[in-house]
């Protein structure tokens, strides 16, 4: 069924097609590269979306919903679809600040600036919707926080996010995000890139992991499994091709990599891995707050002094499966609180922590994250939570609710980029060191965690990689 993948020798297979992923396959494509796009997840239509949130949760995350670090205390969250996390996620689309680059540009020696990456992003912007949240559209719980703000004498600022026509002017409160855009709104990876690449010429295969990938002069070889989810069987399929872009994620790209032996040339393969780990609190009020009407999220911190403390707020609300599970306790008592679902707001903290966190393959092929918070993340924790508490109860909160579990939503490290090679996997021109034929340019090759929201730099990096990529196609 797939000989005609097989028996050709592509110009480029991409593997993953999140932000990274999506972004290089549509410019290889437009270049006229003949490029093959695998990815683990499902092609949804924006009308397949599964529905019920239990099911997206199920069908378009990795590990059915929820995948947990080494001691269980941190969840992480990454999408298994084409469009990557791109599709479930909160479309906030910023830019680093010269503090995020110096920090990459110390720790890997590299030369990243605002001024270096401000045309790169523009290109990146122009492909897409961006709009700023309008005050019009702001909910209860957006004016509670920026209320809160105001008595704090804290700066905050509206969301940029990737969307078009959300249809907040006319009511919509869909609160859909987090499960799969239906009006292709969010600017997904999928919107943006996939689709229209595939209109162009990219061939796709879906339900298709891929398990190693090696150098073999003058191409690469890619292993992989095609799953038929109707007919419950499975296929393996060897790709050749002439290089090969590994844009599965800080996760995916890195036990691509260690299942592919890369390990014993690269000590630090697995290592640095960040996530910006986030706490959400709750506060319950005697008034109805209807967090699920208007703008989901609309504003956010933005102030130096945070900056400097190393978290950031957000004003997030989640729909009522994702808010249950933050909950701690069982049977009446928790569903008794769901109850006051309406009388919520929310606030969450993320911090920019330490690149303490270590992937690795186990013997029995599953896959740990060693991940604790260090001394100062969890300073940085705590005292971003007391924050929240002090400004929720100077807002007139009845009660509030701290959530026990933390998560991690922005998964990043594991194959860094630096010059360095033994504190580095990927070199400047984004090839792995040592490799004519192996690129990336996805969350695995942040050096740190910048303290801000990645899926910008992610594509403004990719971006900047299609020369190279090209070069090693040639
Ligand atoms: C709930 C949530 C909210 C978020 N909100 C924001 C936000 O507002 N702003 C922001 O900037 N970031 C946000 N993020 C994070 C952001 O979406 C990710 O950092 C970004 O999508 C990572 O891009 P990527 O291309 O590196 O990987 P991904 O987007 O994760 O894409 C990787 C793809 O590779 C596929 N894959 C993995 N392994 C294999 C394999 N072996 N074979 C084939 N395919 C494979 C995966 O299925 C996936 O589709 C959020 C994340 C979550 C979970």
């Amino acid at each position: 069924m797939f000989e005609k993948f097989e028996n050709q020798v592509w110009d480029c297979i991409v593997v993953g097609s999140g932000p990274s992923g999506g972004r290089i396959a549509y410019d290889l494509t437009k270049s006229g590269a003949k490029v093959l796009l695998l990815e683990a997840g499902q092609h949804f239509k924006k009308t397949d979306f599964p529905k019920p949130e239990i099911e997206s949760s199920s069908q378009m995350f990795w590990g059915g919903g929820i995948e947990l670090n080494h001691d269980a205390r941190l969840g992480f969250l990454r999408a298994k679809c084409v469009g990557g996390t791109s599709i479930v996620n909160q479309a906030l689309l910023d830019r680093f600040d010269s503090d995020a680059w110096n920090d990459w540009n110390q720790i890997a020696s590299l030369n990243f600036s605002e001024q270096k990456f401000l045309p790169i992003y523009e290109t990146v912007e122009k492909s897409l919707s961006l709009e700023k949240i309008s005050d019009k559209y702001f909910g209860k719980n957006t004016k509670i926080f920026i209320q809160a703000f105001a008595k704090k004498g804290l700066g905050w600022t509206a969301l940029r996010r990737g969307q078009k026509d959300c249809g907040l002017d006319h009511g919509n409160d869909c609160i859909a995000c987090l499960g799969g855009c239906p009006r292709s709104s969010k600017q997904s990876s999928m919107v943006t890139a996939v689709d229209p690449a595939i209109e162009k010429g990219l061939q796709l295969i879906d339900h298709c992991e891929v398990e190693t990938v090696s150098e073999k002069n003058p191409g690469t070889v890619i292993t992989a499994t095609v799953k038929n989810k109707s007919a419950g069987t499975s296929q393996k399929i060897n790709l050749k091709s002439k290089a090969v872009v590994l844009a599965a994620g800080s996760f995916g790209t890195t036990k691509i990599l260690l299942q592919s032996n890369f390990k014993q040339k690269h000590s630090y393969l697995g290592k640095g891995i960040t996530c910006h780990p986030q706490y959400m609190t709750f506060a319950l009020f005697n008034t109805p707050i209807d967090s699920f009407k208007g703008a989901f999220q609309a504003v956010k911190s933005y102030d130096p002094k945070l900056r400097q403390m190393g978290f950031k707020f957000e004003n997030v609300f989640a729909p009522p499966i994702a808010t249950s599970m933050l909950f701690s306790g069982f049977g009446r008592q928790h569903q008794d609180l769901m109850m006051k679902y309406k009388y919520m707001a929310s606030m969450e903290v993320a911090i920019r922590d330490e690149a303490s966190g270590e992937l690795e393959i186990a013997k029995n092929g599953k896959m740990i994250v060693r991940k604790s918070l260090t001394a100062q993340d969890q300073s940085r924790m705590s005292q971003g939570l007391k924050m929240i508490e002090e400004m929720f109860d100077g807002s007139g909160a009845e009660k509030i609710i701290r959530c026990p579990q933390a998560f991690g939503l922005h998964l990043m490290g594991g194959c860094s980029l630096g010059t360095n090679e033994s504190k580095s996997v990927v070199n400047p021109e984004f090839k792995v060191h040592g490799s004519k034929k192996i690129f990336i340019a996805d969350s695995s090759v942040f050096p740190s965690a910048p303290g801000i929201n990645p899926s910008l730099t992610i594509m403004a990096l990719s971006h900047l990689a299609i020369p190279s990529i090209t070069r090693g196609i040639a």
